[in-house]
């Protein structure tokens, strides 16, 4: 029963919820065993709540009121460490904020309180979301559920982790330049980084204030939509917050599920985001993913975005120096940590141990990056140049959306690579990021969803769709009508197929590929 419950979808658990054929207590109790079974190896929490079996009961005593409540009512969620959370500590991955509980909860968490779902603990990411490996995080690394021996994508990957694991069917994750769709990618789930403004951002811990987005993590496009639903909206406390109206992501989603789709959709293969450096095994399940939707009736139109070769350098430099001015705060007056030196000394003294001891290498390397590219003599060589690409990257992208519906590409350039492999090369791990940065730079929303598992070391790969801003719901459409024809070709989801942890009933089902 208890492993039963695990293995539900999120849409699957809230109906059976609803219905009362369970309680929200013995899902949060499920969870939180498999969490207790399991985490150990994957290290996917930073902090266990210790609310989470009394906010269910609270929820179920309502239910049995009559209340009317939230369509996910009773159904488990963990959150990414970026987010402020009142009842628990949140670090955002980092030494410097050890311990820190906020006084208050960040929107998109007060939003899941009063939707009525239940707050399971806070996920390990890399350090201030700075990495794409979750190895940068003060607290260790997480370890992917498909090979414990390898890396499930950063900086969110304690939420894609905790996912894939089954130790919660949902999480809230953060992307910045890739960090809810990359660790999707890798570990094989659903996440999606919604359209610049479109979810609060108040309250989450920032990283590059102009390119951060909070979005849903999953294991099917449906759980997405349905968390996109709770935590999208204005907020007047973000100023960049829109004010649109936005339509049910889950009504686009069902909508996916008509047979026809797909048919006549324009969908463009960005050239520049699967080329060289691509895995074998990413670019034959992509190949396969173009061939499935033109099957399904979709016309695809091969395109090209030149400034896509140029992103990454821009956005790291824009990152850096956004991220320079936004950590500044951290300065042991006001957060957390800190350090005296030995016998004593100035303000600057005690800011400077505190900020040579509280921060990671990584987030050090940022800073001074940052720092140098906002002076004053190389501002215009350094992040005016990088602006420049930004505007043209949105060009590019506003130019290909006059031809196209939906853009894809894979979604990370290779499957999860060893612990380890790239945690002293930052180069080889900004590129990670690639295919997933032009979206950040542009505002707009993409979507991964598993493609199968790579021919050679039998490991997830993800598709990434693209839509222009305000259109998300277009990738909630899509991405469950491919979702649909993929399982239907398989015969089974692709998280069926993960080697299930020794402490789960069901044994390691992968043979070979999928
Ligand atoms: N891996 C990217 C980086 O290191 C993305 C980070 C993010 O999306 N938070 O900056």
């Amino acid at each position: 029963m208890t492993h039963d419950l695990i293995h539900l979808s999120a849409a699957d658990l809230a109906s059976k919820l609803a219905s009362r054929e369970v309680s929200s207590v013995e899902v949060t109790k499920a969870h939180l065993d498999r969490i207790a079974g399991v985490d150990g190896d994957v290290h996917a929490f930073l902090h266990v709540s210790e609310n989470a079996l009394a906010a269910a009961a609270a929820i179920d005593e309502r239910r049995a009121a009559g209340e009317t409540l939230g369509e996910l009512a009773g159904v488990p969620i963990a959150i990414k460490d970026v987010l402020c959370t009142l009842d628990m500590p949140s670090t955002s991955g980092s030494k410097i904020l050890e311990g820190w509980v906020p006084p208050y909860d960040a929107t998109v968490v007060a939003k899941l309180r009063a939707a009525d779902l239940v707050p399971l603990g806070k996920t390990n990411m890399d350090e201030f979301a700075m990495g794409s490996s979750t190895e940068y995080s003060a607290y260790g690394p997480t370890r992917n559920p498909w090979d414990l021996d390898r890396i499930p994508g950063g900086s969110g990957g304690g939420s894609a982790a905790a996912v894939a694991a089954f130790e919660a069917p949902l999480a809230l994750g953060s992307d910045t330049g890739g960090s809810i769709r990359q660790p999707g990618a890798v570990t094989g789930t659903v996440g999606v980084k919604p359209t610049y403004g479109s979810v609060s951002r108040y309250g989450a811990i920032a990283l590059a204030s102009s390119l951060d987005q909070v979005g849903p993590v999953s294991r099917t496009v449906l759980d997405s939509a349905l968390l996109h639903d709770v935590i999208k909206g204005h907020d007047r406390r973000d100023s960049t917050s829109l004010t649109d109206d936005w339509p049910s992501f889950a009504a686009a989603a069902r909508a996916g599920l008509a047979p026809d789709a797909l048919k006549g959709v324009k969908v463009g293969i960005v050239r520049e985001l699967n080329g060289e450096g691509f895995q074998q095994g990413v670019k034959a399940r992509f190949a396969e993913a173009v061939a499935t939707l033109q099957a399904a009736g979709a016309e695809i139109v091969e395109v090209s975005a030149p400034s896509f070769e140029y992103a990454i350098s821009a956005y790291y430099l824009i990152l850096p120096a956004e991220a320079s001015s936004n950590l500044a705060k951290f300065d042991s007056v006001r957060f957390g940590l800190r350090v005296t030196p030995e016998g004593g000394g100035t303000v600057e003294d005690v800011m400077a141990a505190t900020r040579e001891q509280g921060f990671g290498p990584e987030v050090k390397r940022r800073i001074i990056l940052g720092t140098y590219a906002l002076s004053a003599g190389y501002y215009d060589a350094y992040y005016g140049s990088a602006q420049k690409v930004r505007t043209l990257v949105q060009r590019d992208f506003s130019r290909l959306f006059d031809e196209v519906d939906v853009l894809i590409s894979p979604s990370a350039p290779t499957t999860a690579f060893p612990i380890g492999e790239k945690v002293d090369d930052p180069l080889a791990m900004y590129l990670n990021d690639l295919t997933t940065i032009p979206a950040n730079l542009a505002g707009i929303p993409g979507l991964t969803l598993p493609m199968g598992l790579a021919a050679e070391d039998g490991l997830p790969t993800g598709l990434q769709l693209m839509a222009p801003a305000r259109e998300d719901a277009r990738l909630y459409t899509y991405g469950a009508a491919l979702e649909q024809l993929f399982e239907a070709s398989w015969g089974h989801s692709l998280i069926s197929q993960a080697p299930h942890l020794e402490y789960s009933e069901q044994t390691a089902a992968t043979e070979g590929v999928v």
